[in-house]
C-alpha cells in the first residue's frame, strides 16, 4: 500500500467545522512527488455570459462542505485516500477582467500538474474553464472521449469565442476531443434555435437529452456510455446543471425537469470501468445556493471522482 496523505491539512483529528478547509483536508501542496491526484481549484466566472454568474465562490464552498464527507466508500468498496496520494494544489490565479489571460494560466498550470503524471480534479468555476483544461489534457494524451453531464450543450456556434456556452464548441473545432467518443448527458430546457441539437450532433456530440435518459433509465445510460467510449483516455466534465434546480438551485443558468442528486450519483459511479484521466465540476453558485445543498452535492460528486480513480488504482494493483 503507498503512503497515503501524510501532513493532513492542520490535523485529520478535527471536527468536521473546525481548521481550514482544504478539500477533504487533503495537505495544501504544490509538491507532486508521488502524489495521484491534484484538486485544483479555478475560482472564475466573467465566462457566465448567458445568466448570474457567483461561480467564482464555487471552489471555497464546496471545499468547506467537503469537510464533512466521510471517507469510505461503500459502493465502489474503496477509501480512496487510503488508496491514493492526493493534494489540494490550491487555486489558478485567474484574471477576472480577461478570459483569455485565465485561460492560459488554466492550462499552464494544468500542463505542469499533468506532466508529474498526476491527475486533475478542477473545482469551477462557469463551465468556460473547461476549454482550457481539455486543452492541457489533450496536449498530454491526445484527442480525449469526453462525458459531458449538463442541460445545456455548450457547443452555441452564436457567439464563436470562449464563454460558457462554447468550451465543447472549441474543443471540438480544435481537435481536443475525439468526435467519435463524446456523449452530451441530460440536455434539455428551452432551446436558442430549433437547430441546437442538430448542431451539438454535426460538430460530433452524441447527445442524450433528459427524455432519452429517463425513457432509458440510468443502468442502460451507462451502458450506452461504455459502449460508445470503450477504454479511450477519458475526460469526465460534470456542470451541476445537468441536476434539477430542486436538487442543485446555487448555479448561473438553472433549468427544471433534471436529474435528481441520486441520479447523478448513480450516473457517475457507473462511470467505473472506463479509463478516467481528469474530472471538472463546473457551475456550482453558492450565492444563488439554500443550505448548501448544491455544494453538499458537488463534494459528494467530487468524492465521488476520487473514487473511481481509486478503484481502478486498486483493481490494477490489488492489494493485500
Ligand atoms: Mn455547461
Ligand atoms: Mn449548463
Amino acid at each position: 500500500m503507498p503512503q497515503s496523505n501524510p501532513n493532513p491539512a492542520f490535523g485529520a483529528h478535527l471536527m468536521a467545522y473546525a481548521g481550514i478547509p482544504s478539500f477533504m483536508r487533503l495537505p495544501v501542496s504544490r509538491e507532486l512527488d508521488g502524489v495521484d491526484v491534484a484538486i485544483l481549484g479555478v475560482p472564475y466566472d466573467s465566462g457566465a455570459a448567458s445568466w448570474r454568474s457567483g461561480t467564482r465562490f464555487g471552489p471555497r464552498q464546496i471545499r468547506a462542505n467537503s469537510l464533512q464527507l466521510w471517507g469510505y466508500n461503500r459502493l465502489l468498496d474503496v477509501d480512496p485516500l487510503a488508496v491514493l496520494r492526493a493534494v489540494d494544489y490550491g487555486d489558478v490565479e485567474v484574471e477576472p477582467t480577461s478570459i483569455a489571460v485565465t485561460s492560459e494560466r488554466i492550462t499552464a498550470v494544468t500542463a505542469e500538474i499533468l506532466a508529474t503524471n498526476t491527475h486533475v480534479i478542477a473545482l469551477g468555476g462557469d463551465h468556460s474553464i473547461t476549454y482550457s483544461l481539455l486543452k492541457a489534457h489533450a496536449a498530454h494524451y491526445g484527442p480525449l472521449a469526453v462525458v459531458h453531464f449538463d442541460s445545456h450543450t455548450d457547443t452555441y456556434q452564436r457567439v464563436g469565442h470562449l464563454e460558457h456556452g462554447t468550451p465543447f464548441l472549441l474543443a471540438l473545432e480544435e481537435g481536443l476531443i475525439d468526435k467519435t467518443a463524446y456523449v452530451q448527458v441530460g440536455i434539455r430546457g428551452p432551446m436558442e434555435e430549433p437547430t441546437d441539437l442538430e448542431d451539438a450532433r454535426g460538430l460530433g456530440a452524441n447527445v442524450l437529452t433528459i427524455e432519452e435518459c429517463f425513457e432509458m433509465g440510468m443502468t442502460a445510460v451507462n451502458q450506452h456510455i461504455h459502449h460508445l467510449i470503450g477504454q479511450r483516455p477519458t475526460y469526465v466534465s460534470l456542470d451541476i446543471d445537468a441536476v434539477d434546480p430542486a436538487f442543485a438551485p446555487g448555479t448561473g443558468t438553472p433549468e427544471v425537469g433534471g436529474l435528481s442528486s441520486f441520479q447523478i450519483l448513480q450516473l457517475v459511479r457507473g462511470l467505473a470501468g472506463l479509463k478516467l484521466v481528469g474530472f471538472d465540476l463546473v457551475e456550482v453558485s453558492p450565492p444563488y445556493d439554500h443550505a448548501d445543498i448544491t455544494s453538499i452535492l458537488a463534494a459528494n460528486l467530487v468524492f465521488e471522482f476520487l473514487s473511481l480513480l481509486a478503484s481502478a488504482r486498486q483493481k490494477a494493483v490489488p492489494h493485500q
